[in-house]
């Protein structure tokens, strides 16, 4: 029986599922190896997120094995250890209200740049209507306090873009709920894969800001059905 008052608990329920399933979206875009990478979700209106358990291999997920913990990272529901990078999911909750779901992994291409510690320019249409600009490099942080938490908040806080590389680590992104933040980690790893593959054979060329904030404000504001079709594009 769930200490949750019962509608808080419907709500953690379908989160749950939610969050157990969009991990699939991780393995169905070759985003994560072995059991690297989580989503979490945030349960609207209360201190708890959802998120995977730690060490669990991918197949293994389901609704049942998610940890519910509060926005300090600790236990409320759950058999399991959550993620590792639970810590830093909770602090990203606890500083940016606006976030319902964050995503982690150590996607190839988006990984490489952090290696390099670059920020990924904003040199593709489809990153000025994704990001908003260039997706931006956070600092390296070593896991076990809140350094991974304020490097993503220090650096998403003044840019557009729903993804920071963190250096000589990987990715995480935001979103207003997870799937969201998973769609930004799928689509930050298209763009630091193309850039990537550009960079090989000569200079890439930067988009005008203005073209940016045009391309951005069309996509993040007119963009879906119906008015993709008269839009054009994708
Ligand atoms: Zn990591």
């Amino acid at each position: 029986m769930s200490a949750l008052a019962a509608d808080v608990d419907r709500s953690v329920a379908e989160l749950r599922q939610t969050v157990a399933t969009l991990h699939a979206e991780l393995t169905r875009y070759g985003l994560v190896a072995w059991t690297s990478g989580n989503v979490s979700a945030r349960v609207p209106g209360q201190n708890l997120m959802v998120i995977k358990p730690s060490g669990v291999s991918y197949d293994d997920l389901s609704a049942d094995n998610m940890i519910v913990c509060d926005l300090d990272g600790r236990v409320v529901e759950g058999g399991l250890s959550p993620s590792s990078d639970t810590a830093a999911h909770a602090y990203v909750y606890r500083a940016m209200p606006q976030v319902g779901g964050v995503v982690h992994t150590h996607s190839m291409y988006a990984s490489a740049w952090a290696a390099r510690g670059e920020a990924i320019p904003c040199v593709l249409t489809a990153m000025a209507d994704e990001f908003g600009g260039d997706i931006p490099l956070g600092p390296f942080a070593l896991i076990g306090n809140d350094d991974i938490g304020k490097g993503i908040v220090d650096t998403l806080r003044d840019s557009r873009s729903p993804a920071v590389i963190m250096q000589n680590h990987g990715v995480f992104t935001i979103g207003k709920d997870a799937r969201a933040a998973v769609k930004a980690a799928v689509m930050c790893e298209d763009v630091a894969r193309t850039v990537h593959v550009a960079r090989q054979l000569g200079p890439v060329l930067p988009i005008a800001a203005a073209d940016i904030d045009r391309l951005y404000d069309r996509y993040q504001n007119a963009y879906g059905q119906p008015s993709a079709i008269a839009l054009g594009c994708c």
